[in-house]
């Protein structure tokens, strides 16, 4: 009987992390145990920060701040071995979280509409690498380990390590590392991702903390971009895990600040309802604490609460103020001020992929816009002819009606060719 009684309870946990998309907050506690005094040194900082981001000068504060990110694409099966697409896809939805222009931003309820903000945050990915060399900012490792998590914990920093099977952090001072694998505890999906929140260096017990190697946000590959094919979880975030995580990142708590009463430890933000529990479904009533005069529901559709997608779609502007000042003062060399220069490339140059062809043709583009394409035969004659715009997907993804053979495919945008490849149909 207590052997049962001990399988059903065990079965019991694993369903309760696999509801769980993000698990930063038991990260902390992980790290607690392990570096004594993290928990501690945190909670200065964050006080600190709190105290000293209305110090920021309006100037500074005006200005449109971009991080370099590099995804490591960690994976031993094919599953894993993401699309560039899926990558750039992801880009696009940070940078539409954190600008607050995505196309759910028109529905925060009205009472939550006076507290919305725009980060001014801009992510790119890394076009230079850590030896100053071109680079496109996705890190392809294959691994011969199947699985990155650990039967102790529910992360996995061995993929952070080359030593372990993972590959090593570019400079973490200089580039937002975001790690991609298959991570699980003891073989169930536990959490989505989690993230490595800032803390400013002279807190940490120095002959552990001075180590900046586990900086960075591991990240299972079913939540990276847009309608990943391999996201099968009904209460997924989805693209949006990554948001929540640079949250963290950039040093957000959850907005029920990882309690279950409603008075105490607070996320630190007077803009954000109390709230004493993470959201699980989608609920307009939910009001799990009554703050008296002036009380509010349960702000579900913030990034930093668990709402699964696409109902988390808001920052608010002290979570903004302080990712700003964390930005500057706690990353102060992982961002670049945007100027009138052109932004780096996103991608650094437009692909067929595959070629040779089966099914449909597949375009990867550097670019939103509108583009026209021609393809010729060996002999050259028009064979197809076609004008597409490229919207958030980064992708034209079509049948092209040919028979099989040699073609030669033009892309242009504004009347000048960007690209001319042969192509094989196969
Ligand atoms: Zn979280």
């Amino acid at each position: 009987m207590k052997l049962i009684f001990t399988i059903i309870f065990v079965f019991i946990s694993c369903m309760i992390y696999a509801q769980q998309p993000c698990g930063t907050f038991e990260y902390e506690s992980y790290l607690d145990a392990k570096f004594k005094g993290y928990s501690n040194a945190l909670d200065l900082t964050r006080q600190q920060s709190a105290n000293a981001m209305h110090q920021l000068n309006k100037a500074v504060n005006d200005s449109i701040y971009q991080i370099p990110v590099v995804f490591h694409v960690v994976w031993r099966d094919e599953v894993q071995n993401i699309d560039d697409s899926l990558i750039i896809s992801q880009l696009l939805t940070l940078n539409e979280s954190f600008n607050h222009r995505h196309k759910d931003t028109g529905k925060v309820r009205s009472i939550f509409k006076p507290v919305t903000g725009d980060a001014r945050i801009e992510f790119y990915l890394a076009n230079k690498d850590p030896m100053g060399k071109s680079c496109t900012g996705i890190n392809r490792v294959k691994t011969t380990r199947y699985d990155f998590g650990e039967s102790t914990n529910l992360f996995a920093d061995a993929v952070k390590y080359t030593t372990d099977k993972g590959v090593d952090a570019w400079d973490p001072e200089k580039y937002l590392n975001i790690w991609v694998c298959k991570f699980t505890y003891n073989g169930t999906l536990a959490v989505s991702a989690y993230a490595y929140p800032p803390v400013n260096a002279k807190f940490w017990n120095a002959t552990y903390y001075k180590s900046l190697d586990l900086q960075g946000v591991v990240v299972n590959y079913q939540f990276v971009g847009k309608q990943n094919p391999n996201d099968v979880t009904p209460t997924s975030i989805r693209e949006r895990t990554l948001v929540h995580e640079v949250g963290h990142y950039l040093g957000l708590r959850h907005i029920w600040a990882d309690k279950s009463n409603c008075t105490g430890e607070d996320d630190g933000f007077k803009d954000t309802p109390l709230s004493r529990s993470a959201t699980t479904s989608f609920n307009i009533t939910k009001n799990t604490c009554n703050e008296g005069t002036g009380d509010k529901v349960d702000m579900i559709e913030n990034y930093m609460d668990y709402t699964p997608y696409p109902y988390t779609i808001m920052f608010t502007q002290m979570q903004i103020q302080q990712m700003r000042y964390n930005l500057l003062n706690l990353r102060s060399k992982a961002y670049r001020i945007k100027t009138d220069l052109p932004p780096p490339p996103v991608y650094t140059k437009i692909s067929v992929a595959p070629n040779p062809i089966q099914g449909n043709l597949k375009i990867i583009f550097d670019k939103v816009g509108a583009y026209s394409m021609n393809v010729v035969d060996i002999i050259g004659q028009p064979v197809a002819e076609e004008q597409f715009s490229i919207g958030d997907t980064f992708e034209y993804n079509n049948p092209l009606h040919v028979a099989s053979g040699i073609y030669y495919l033009s892309i242009l945008k504004d009347n000048e060719v960007v690209l001319k490849q042969k192509i094989l149909i196969q």
